[in-house]
Protein backbone atom coordinates (compact mmCIF):
# COMPACT_ATOMS: atom_id res chain seq x y z
CA UNK A 1 0.00 0.00 0.00
CA UNK A 2 1.02 3.52 -1.10
CA UNK A 3 -0.34 6.66 0.53
CA UNK A 4 0.66 10.44 -0.29
CA UNK A 5 1.01 13.07 2.24
CA UNK A 6 1.07 16.65 0.57
CA UNK A 7 2.96 19.03 2.71
CA UNK A 8 3.15 22.43 2.07
CA UNK A 9 0.00 23.36 -0.28
CA UNK A 10 -1.13 27.20 -0.71
CA UNK A 11 -4.70 27.46 -1.49
CA UNK A 12 -4.13 30.17 -3.05
CA UNK A 13 -1.74 29.05 -5.77
CA UNK A 14 -1.27 25.28 -5.51
CA UNK A 15 -4.63 24.09 -6.27
CA UNK A 16 -3.58 22.88 -9.45
CA UNK A 17 -0.74 21.21 -9.07
CA UNK A 18 -1.70 19.44 -5.75
CA UNK A 19 -5.07 18.34 -7.73
CA UNK A 20 -2.17 17.00 -10.32
CA UNK A 21 -0.31 15.28 -7.18
CA UNK A 22 -3.72 13.29 -6.28
CA UNK A 23 -4.23 12.66 -9.94
CA UNK A 24 -0.90 10.92 -10.93
CA UNK A 25 -0.81 8.91 -7.57
CA UNK A 26 -3.96 7.61 -8.16
CA UNK A 27 -3.62 6.58 -12.27
CA UNK A 28 -0.31 4.83 -10.95
CA UNK A 29 -1.19 2.43 -8.26
CA UNK A 30 -1.21 5.10 -4.80
CA UNK A 31 -4.09 4.15 -2.70
CA UNK A 32 -4.78 7.59 -1.25
CA UNK A 33 -3.48 11.03 -0.37
CA UNK A 34 -3.28 13.53 3.28
CA UNK A 35 -3.27 16.94 2.11
CA UNK A 36 -1.70 19.03 5.48
CA UNK A 37 -4.04 21.67 4.33
CA UNK A 38 -7.52 23.04 4.60
CA UNK A 39 -9.14 22.86 0.93
CA UNK A 40 -12.27 21.42 0.17
CA UNK A 41 -11.81 22.50 -3.50
CA UNK A 42 -8.94 19.83 -4.10
CA UNK A 43 -11.05 17.26 -2.01
CA UNK A 44 -13.63 17.81 -4.53
CA UNK A 45 -11.95 17.51 -7.74
CA UNK A 46 -10.44 14.24 -6.50
CA UNK A 47 -13.48 13.05 -5.59
CA UNK A 48 -15.61 13.93 -8.34
CA UNK A 49 -12.72 12.22 -10.54
CA UNK A 50 -12.62 8.80 -8.23
CA UNK A 51 -16.70 8.88 -8.94
CA UNK A 52 -16.49 8.53 -12.76
CA UNK A 53 -13.49 7.11 -13.73
CA UNK A 54 -13.75 4.51 -10.32
CA UNK A 55 -11.07 3.01 -7.91
CA UNK A 56 -11.23 3.48 -4.37
CA UNK A 57 -8.80 6.12 -4.11
CA UNK A 58 -8.74 8.27 -0.69
CA UNK A 59 -8.43 12.19 -0.29
CA UNK A 60 -8.02 13.68 2.95
CA UNK A 61 -7.18 17.41 4.22
CA UNK A 62 -7.17 18.93 7.32
CA UNK A 63 -4.18 16.54 8.51
CA UNK A 64 -1.54 17.33 10.49
CA UNK A 65 1.84 16.51 9.29
CA UNK A 66 3.46 15.14 12.39
CA UNK A 67 0.53 13.44 13.32
CA UNK A 68 -0.30 11.77 10.70
CA UNK A 69 4.14 10.40 9.56
CA UNK A 70 3.80 9.55 13.70
CA UNK A 71 0.26 7.27 12.94
CA UNK A 72 2.13 5.84 10.20
CA UNK A 73 5.29 4.97 11.49
CA UNK A 74 3.80 3.58 15.13
CA UNK A 75 1.38 1.28 12.50
CA UNK A 76 4.95 -0.12 10.99
CA UNK A 77 4.66 1.94 7.83
CA UNK A 78 7.73 3.47 6.14
CA UNK A 79 8.58 7.02 5.31
CA UNK A 80 9.79 8.01 1.68
CA UNK A 81 10.60 11.73 1.31
CA UNK A 82 11.14 13.17 -2.49
CA UNK A 83 13.63 15.49 -2.30
CA UNK A 84 16.37 16.55 -5.25
CA UNK A 85 18.53 16.28 -1.84
CA UNK A 86 18.47 12.68 -1.56
CA UNK A 87 19.80 9.65 -2.39
CA UNK A 88 19.44 9.22 -6.43
CA UNK A 89 16.77 6.67 -7.24
CA UNK A 90 18.83 4.25 -9.09
CA UNK A 91 20.87 3.76 -5.60
CA UNK A 92 17.19 4.12 -3.40
CA UNK A 93 14.92 1.91 -5.50
CA UNK A 94 16.30 -1.46 -4.48
CA UNK A 95 16.17 -0.99 -0.51
CA UNK A 96 13.14 0.50 -0.72
CA UNK A 97 11.46 -2.47 -2.77
CA UNK A 98 12.51 -4.71 -0.80
CA UNK A 99 10.33 -2.92 2.76
CA UNK A 100 8.00 -5.19 3.87
CA UNK A 101 5.11 -2.87 4.34
CA UNK A 102 3.30 0.27 3.85
CA UNK A 103 4.75 2.98 2.65
CA UNK A 104 4.05 7.23 2.86
CA UNK A 105 5.55 8.98 0.15
CA UNK A 106 5.70 12.82 1.50
CA UNK A 107 6.13 15.51 -1.42
CA UNK A 108 6.21 19.17 -1.10
CA UNK A 109 5.46 22.28 -2.49
CA UNK A 110 7.89 25.62 -1.75
CA UNK A 111 10.44 24.53 1.36
CA UNK A 112 10.00 21.97 3.39
CA UNK A 113 10.32 21.48 7.15
CA UNK A 114 13.77 20.62 7.59
CA UNK A 115 12.58 18.10 9.86
CA UNK A 116 10.82 15.80 7.55
CA UNK A 117 14.46 14.77 6.43
CA UNK A 118 15.12 13.27 9.85
CA UNK A 119 11.95 11.81 10.38
CA UNK A 120 11.93 9.73 6.66
CA UNK A 121 13.66 6.46 6.35
CA UNK A 122 14.32 7.55 3.17
CA UNK A 123 15.15 10.55 1.40
CA UNK A 124 15.00 10.01 -2.41
CA UNK A 125 15.64 11.78 -5.22
CA UNK A 126 14.54 11.91 -8.69
CA UNK A 127 17.50 13.36 -10.19
CA UNK A 128 19.70 15.64 -8.04
CA UNK A 129 18.37 18.23 -10.44
CA UNK A 130 14.92 20.42 -9.16
CA UNK A 131 11.86 19.79 -11.06
CA UNK A 132 8.19 18.92 -10.08
CA UNK A 133 6.27 16.81 -7.20
CA UNK A 134 4.42 15.55 -10.06
CA UNK A 135 7.40 14.58 -12.09
CA UNK A 136 8.60 12.83 -8.88
CA UNK A 137 6.07 11.05 -8.12
CA UNK A 138 5.46 9.82 -11.32
CA UNK A 139 8.47 8.36 -12.21
CA UNK A 140 9.12 6.90 -8.59
CA UNK A 141 5.71 5.68 -8.56
CA UNK A 142 6.67 3.18 -11.58
CA UNK A 143 9.88 2.76 -10.88
CA UNK A 144 8.84 1.21 -7.62
CA UNK A 145 6.11 -0.86 -9.81
CA UNK A 146 8.59 -1.32 -12.68
CA UNK A 147 6.15 -0.59 -14.82
CA UNK A 148 3.01 -2.82 -13.90
CA UNK A 149 0.64 0.02 -12.66
CA UNK A 150 0.55 1.35 -16.32
CA UNK A 151 -1.91 -1.71 -17.05
CA UNK A 152 -4.28 -0.52 -13.80
CA UNK A 153 -8.14 -1.10 -14.10
CA UNK A 154 -10.32 0.78 -12.13
CA UNK A 155 -13.19 -1.21 -10.53
CA UNK A 156 -16.83 0.50 -10.84
CA UNK A 157 -15.75 3.16 -13.03
CA UNK A 158 -18.71 4.77 -14.94
CA UNK A 159 -16.48 6.25 -17.90
CA UNK A 160 -13.88 4.26 -19.57
CA UNK A 161 -11.29 5.04 -22.57
CA UNK A 162 -10.72 2.43 -25.53
CA UNK A 163 -7.23 3.19 -26.68
CA UNK A 164 -7.55 3.97 -30.17
CA UNK A 165 -4.76 5.84 -32.14
CA UNK A 166 -7.02 8.40 -33.18
CA UNK A 167 -9.43 10.37 -32.11
CA UNK A 168 -11.11 9.41 -28.68
CA UNK A 169 -13.63 6.46 -27.90
CA UNK A 170 -15.33 6.62 -24.09
CA UNK A 171 -17.70 4.09 -23.09
CA UNK A 172 -19.92 5.45 -20.19
CA UNK A 173 -21.46 2.70 -17.77
N1 LIG B 1 13.15 23.92 -3.10
C1 LIG B 1 12.22 23.24 -2.25
C2 LIG B 1 12.96 22.62 -1.07
O1 LIG B 1 14.14 22.77 -0.97
O2 LIG B 1 12.33 21.98 -0.23
C3 LIG B 1 11.43 22.20 -3.07
C4 LIG B 1 10.57 22.78 -4.18
S1 LIG B 1 9.93 21.61 -5.38
C5 LIG B 1 9.11 22.65 -6.53
C6 LIG B 1 8.53 20.87 -4.63
C7 LIG B 1 8.66 19.41 -4.34
O3 LIG B 1 8.96 18.71 -5.53
C8 LIG B 1 9.73 19.01 -3.38
O4 LIG B 1 9.35 19.20 -2.04
C9 LIG B 1 9.93 17.54 -3.74
O5 LIG B 1 8.98 16.71 -3.07
C10 LIG B 1 9.66 17.53 -5.24
N2 LIG B 1 10.89 17.51 -6.03
C11 LIG B 1 11.37 18.47 -6.84
N3 LIG B 1 12.52 18.10 -7.44
C12 LIG B 1 12.74 16.84 -7.02
C13 LIG B 1 13.78 15.89 -7.29
N4 LIG B 1 14.78 16.16 -8.11
N5 LIG B 1 13.71 14.69 -6.68
C14 LIG B 1 12.69 14.39 -5.84
N6 LIG B 1 11.70 15.25 -5.54
C15 LIG B 1 11.72 16.45 -6.12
Amino acid sequence: RIVILRIGHRPERDQRVTTHVGLTARALGAQGMYLAADDKGVVESITDVVSRWGGTFFIEDKVSWKRCIADWKAAGGKVVHLTMYGINLPDAIGGIREVDGDLLVIVGAEKVPGEIYGLADFNVAVTNQPHSEISSLAIFLDQFAEGRELNLEFKDAHIIVHPCPLGKRTEER
